[in-house]
């Protein structure tokens, strides 16, 4: 605060202008210095006063930078130090007796104690023009002060304003180096650490040298692998057993084709650069081109399997089977640009899948044809896969699993052991088995099966399977059983008539010289009879093996068949047993061998004699169907039980008669019913038991 004791305006309109240059020289609230004591000192001397002040006129006081006389005063207030006065004025400011100058009446310098009597200040102008403080000098008495006086003192403000703008341009200096040493420390500070950096950085630069230098040698080593590597993969490709070829761009240039896709494509090295259809103008009409570029328009790979390709080789296209590859190669950018096209050739593998496939068929029907049923025994677990005609044998449906133990329980009992024992010796012997045994069906039935087998070994020679064939041979074996019968019965027969023709002609021999005899008469007719017997069991004997050895000859012509009927069977008639009667169609007429046609109605006839003895009327009836005749036999006997019809016209089949203790042979239906096939027709019997029985024969109308 300004305690302004002057009673006028001490602060001049630029005073804060005037404060920044004061400001700008920094020497308020500094020490003092020798030269501007060095001068306050000489004003002291020159003007011979007590007191001279070096003053600095701030806003609110006034500093003494050099004070002579004054004590230790270092400040006085702004509104109580003349100089506050003397910065108002350029010309240096004289009070030659303090007391007489109104605005100092206040003053507690000229009233107080002090008692300030005298006072000149010259201004400390700036070279810009601001007036910043004063030389002054003061005394306690009145004095005069002349304009040498003045000179004398604006001088010595003059050279103390000087030693200010030195000593300020001096501050700048320092100031300036200063912070040039300041920024030169930062720059020092930034370069060490920059050297540390750089340090660093060599380091590293020394590392990635060394790895770049290890880097390369790599490179080097690996530029000389890829190339071995690139030269074995095209020798490989080249030689591959495989054909390999890459077609390039849409057009499909073959860009490369080793020796195999040559050859199949039956080309030489020409065809390398050439599109593939001008190279292959024989593809066209063929997929693979369009095939292609689906791949090289999708970029997904395409897999053929055993794919028909007709090549041309030496001027004959050829067909080949592949399995093959299109493969796309793409750029980075995800397009296909190429496509590899791997191609295996399996025409040899087809072939041989055909010819395989073919004998398969031809053993499948060979299989059917027999009715062999074919199967494979898993020797390690027992588990058996089998035909349908396999399975069908043992009396088990198609989707029926069965394995060795379920068979063995099918098996009779009493044939499993040996049946074992065949296995475990071909095992042994490694050749195959033959075994017949007898099964029994779900439902109970009896079924001689004849089984046959391989066995298969693995490489240490331990046996894995049983490959083979089962066939139901029931017939064969009812007929073998009726064949031995028949020899039994054959031989029986045989023996009977002659037997006893032997003692007729034995009592005729004795008799031979009483040729009047009265058992002579009887002894011939037994002998005629006996002879009538044998003759007509060789007659089936002949017929049987006519039959079988397709020597039966037939002399076809057209005949009436009632006509025929009334004529045979004359030993029925003549005998009286039995009456026969014609009846039907009348007319109808046959074309046929009407000596065998006879020989079956006689059989028919002698069976319904024989086997209804107590049937009197023995009915032939001729029926005349749209295409073809039918003629039955009927008689009232005791019938046929249902259960052994089928097998009735059968070789050697005879019903069983034991009680009764009827003769025969079993063969009498079954030469009719052949001759009737012969002749295109068809024979069979309706009959029930206790109802008698019709035997029929139908002759197709021509
Ligand atoms: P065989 O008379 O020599 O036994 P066949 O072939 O003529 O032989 O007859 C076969 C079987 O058919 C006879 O054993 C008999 O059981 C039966 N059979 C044939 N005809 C008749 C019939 N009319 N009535 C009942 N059974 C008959």
């Amino acid at each position: 605060m300004i305690d302004n004791t002057f009673g006028i305006n001490i602060v001049p309109d630029n005073d804060l202008q005037r404060l920044d240059a004061l400001h700008r020289y920094r020497i308020t609230d500094t020490p003092s210095e020798e030269s501007f004591d060095g001068i306050a000192k000489l004003a002291t001397q020159i003007f011979n006063v007590p007191i001279s002040l070096l003053s600095l006129v701030d806003a609110e006081s006034v500093f003494f930078k050099a004070n002579v006389g004054m004590g230790k005063a270092k400040k006085a207030n702004r509104g109580h130090s003349l100089c506050a006065l003397a910065v108002l004025d350029k010309e240096v400011t004289v009070f030659e007796d303090a007391l007489k100058e109104p605005c100092l009446m206040a003053n507690p310098n000229v009233i107080g104690d002090f008692g300030v009597r005298f006072y000149a200040g010259a201004p400390l102008i700036t070279h810009d023009g601001f007036l910043i403080g004063t030389l002054c000098i003061i005394d306690q008495k009145p004095r005069e002060f002349s304009d040498a006086d003045r000179l004398i003192l604006e001088g010595l403000a003059k050279t103390a304003m000087d030693q200010i703008e030195l000593r300020r341009s001096a501050l700048d200096k320092i100031d300036e180096v200063d912070s040039a040493r300041q920024q030169l420390e930062v720059a020092m500070q930034d370069l060490a650490e920059f050297n540390v950096e750089m340090e660093a950085t060599n380091e590293q630069l020394n590392i990635a040298n060394n790895e770049l230098n290890k880097t390369y040698d790599l490179t080097v080593t690996l530029n000389e692998n890829l190339q071995k590597s690139e030269l074995r993969l095209q020798s490989f490709i080249s030689k591959a057993p495989v054909a390999f070829g890459i077609l390039t761009g849409r057009e499909m240039r073959i860009e490369v084709a080793n020796e195999m896709i040559l050859l199949l494509w039956g080309k030489t090295n020409d065809v390398i650069g050439k599109p593939l259809a001008v190279a292959h103008p024989e593809l066209e009409g063929q997929p693979y081109l369009s095939l292609l570029d689906n791949v090289f328009t999708s970029g997904e790979t395409y897999i053929g399997d055993t794919a028909l390709l007709k090549l041309e080789s030496e001027g004959v296209l050829k067909d080949h089977y592949f399995d093959f590859i299109y493969e796309p190669l793409k750029n980075e950018k995800d397009e296909t640009i190429s496509i590899i096209v791997i191609a295996n050739d399996v025409t040899e593998r087809i072939n041989k899948r055909n010819a395989l496939e073919e004998l398969n068929q031809q053993l499948e029907i060979a299989l059917r044809a027999g009715e062999l049923g074919s199967y494979n025994l898993n020797l390690k677990t027992g588990a058996i896969t089998s035909s349908a005609q396999c399975k069908a044998n043992y009396g088990l449906s198609v989707d029926h699993q069965f394995d060795f133990d379920d068979l063995m329980e099918i098996i009779l009992p009493e044939y499993r052991s040996s049946l074992q024992d065949k296995i475990n010796e071909s095992l042994e012997s490694l050749s195959s088995f033959h075994a017949e045994y007898l099964v029994r069906w779900a439902d109970g039935s009896l079924h001689w099966i004849s089984a046959s087998g391989q066995p298969s070994f693995d490489e240490n020679g331990e046996a894995t399977q049983m490959i083979g064939v089962t066939v139901d041979i029931t017939k064969r074996k009812h007929y073998e059983t009726q064949k031995d019968d028949f020899l039994g019965i054959a031989s029986h027969e045989l023996k009977t008539p002659i037997t006893s023709l032997k003692a007729t002609l034995q009592l005729l021999q004795r008799l031979k010289g009483q040729p009047t005899h009265e058992m002579i008469p009887r002894l011939i007719d037994q002998s005629a009879n006996s002879l009538e017997k044998l003759n007509k069991l060789v007659d089936d004997l002949l017929n049987i093996h006519r039959v079988t050895a397709g020597q039966l000859e037939l002399t076809k012509d057209w005949f009436t068949v009632s006509e025929m009927l009334n004529s045979c069977c004359d030993h029925v008639r003549i005998d009286g047993k039995h009456e026969l009667v014609v009846k039907g169609d009348l007319n109808a007429k046959i074309y046929a061998d009407e000596h065998r046609i006879d020989q079956v109605v006689v059989n028919f006839v002698n069976n319904a004699v024989k086997y209804a003895p107590h049937s009197k009327v023995i009915e032939m009836i001729v029926e005349q169907k749209e295409d073809h005749v039918k003629v039955i036999v009927k008689d009232n006997g005791d019938g046929i039980d249902p259960s052994v019809q089928p097998y009735l016209f059968d070789r050697y089949y005879r019903a069983s008669h034991k009680s009764q203790g009827y003769s025969g042979l079993g063969l009498g239906l079954y030469i009719s019913s052949e001759i009737i096939k012969r002749h295109g027709g068809e024979v069979g019997v309706d009959s029930n038991l206790g109802q008698g029985s019709s035997f029929w024969f139908t002759i197709p109308n021509y």
